[in-house]
């Protein structure tokens, strides 16, 4: 089966990282008989140069299309001071939109030469690998009424909305539940049932869905502020983490740092899967942005990208074995003691960008 998949390096530190994927993808093509169609677009602040706007009705068009789509990064102080819609940001929201990516899926793995880079002590965070799923279209960032008013006696009185209904709840609960199979069995649900209706709505919604479809998972329910403290706390009792938009973000985040460092650190976004002809929605991208103080020295850690290709290999073309291979020859890289600045450490090889991508594809040669 042929895929076809859509690149936006973006700006800043973008163009590098995805360059470096571009190579890893061409690897696979070489030596593991993947059959992949690739094309390139501008998006973000290189769009807006190009076009006028973050993200053209063109490049919209060929991601739809495309079984996935891999982003580098947007952004820059070059474009900061723009009206909101001709912000390179505008084009990624817009994407994220227009291709419906409600589950957002973040994994925080920590990689066993990297454990003495994370905040928590190595005992912690050794062997972690936890996998947040995020509700990403609805809750407080999209519900109304939503606005700031000023009232009669002239306090001013800001409002947003924490909203969610049945389906919205069940399509991304359905997402972890069916990753969860292919892990290690468990998902903990994260709300405020306790303060919140749409909290507790949440948490009935998963609980009959789990009931009806997934009774052979292991479902936990925590409140989201324990489960912040868990984190830190005990973070390997976690396998699937399912929360909404606003926890997500945080806990997400925070659960990010347990890791070590941003340059490491993938993500995918998914929309539904169309029953007919089992498509699905696919957007690949790491979580860094495109960090200008670094941008065009060849200094930026590629590993976020590539094991965003990783992910895409998993989800979007099925190839399991290609993303745990992919996965493997990133660690034991690292393992070598070959590093890029942000994860450097005494008595390792410093390598830029190109050098890291360099490295994973010898690492690649010799593990296959
Ligand atoms: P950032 O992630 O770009 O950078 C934060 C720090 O981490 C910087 O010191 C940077 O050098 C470092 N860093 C980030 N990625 C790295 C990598 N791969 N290798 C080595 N070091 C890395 O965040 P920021 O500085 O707050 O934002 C810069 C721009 O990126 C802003 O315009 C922001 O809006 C945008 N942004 C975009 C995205 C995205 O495209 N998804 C995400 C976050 C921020």
């Amino acid at each position: 089966m042929t895929f076809s998949l859509l690149l936006l390096p973006g700006d800043g530190i973008g163009p590098e990282v995805v360059a470096e994927a571009k190579k890893v993808l061409a690897w696979f093509q070489a030596n593991r008989g993947l059959d992949v169609t690739t094309s390139e677009d501008l998006l973000g602040g290189a769009s807006i140069d190009a076009h006028g706007v973050p993200l053209t009705d063109a490049a919209l068009a060929r991601a739809r299309a495309a079984d996935a789509v891999l982003m580098g990064a947007v952004g820059g102080p070059k474009w900061v001071g723009q009206s909101y819609d001709k912000r390179p940001e505008a084009g990624l929201l817009g994407l994220r939109k227009e291709l419906e990516l409600f589950a957002n899926l973040r994994p925080a793995i920590c990689f066993p030469a990297l454990a003495d880079a994370s905040s928590l002590k190595r005992q912690f965070v050794e062997g972690l690998d936890l996998l947040f799923v995020r509700e990403l279209t609805g809750g407080v960032y999209f519900g109304t009424p939503r606005g700031i008013e000023t009232l009669a006696n002239g306090e001013r009185r800001g409002v947003n909305t924490q909203v969610y209904t049945t389906s919205e709840i069940h399509r991304v609960a359905r997402v972890a539940f069916e990753l969860a199979a292919k892990r290690r069995g468990k998902v903990t649900s994260a709300e405020k049932s306790n303060v919140m209706e749409s909290g507790l709505l949440w948490k009935e919604e998963v609980s009959a869905l789990h009931a009806a479809e997934y009774a052979a998972i292991q479902l936990d329910h925590m409140l989201a502020d324990n489960c912040a403290m868990q984190l830190v706390k005990n973070p390997k009792q976690f396998d699937v983490i399912l929360t909404d938009n606003l926890f997500g973000d945080l806990l997400s985040d925070e659960a990010a740092m347990l890791t070590g460092s941003l340059g490491m650190l993938p993500s995918a976004s998914l929309g539904a899967k169309d029953p007919a002809t089992g498509k699905q929605a696919a957007l690949y991208e790491p979580i860094h942005g495109s960090a200008p103080d670094i941008a065009g020295q060849g200094l930026a850690n590629p590993c976020a990208t590539i094991l965003s290709l990783a992910m895409c290999l998993r989800f979007s073309f099925n190839r399991g074995d290609d993303a745990d291979l992919l996965e493997r020859a990133v660690s034991a890289t690292l393992d070598a003691g070959i590093r890029t600045g942000d994860v450097f450490a005494e008595g390792c090889t410093r390598v830029g960008t190109a050098g890291m991508g360099d490295a994973i594809i010898a690492t690649l040669d010799k593990l296959k």
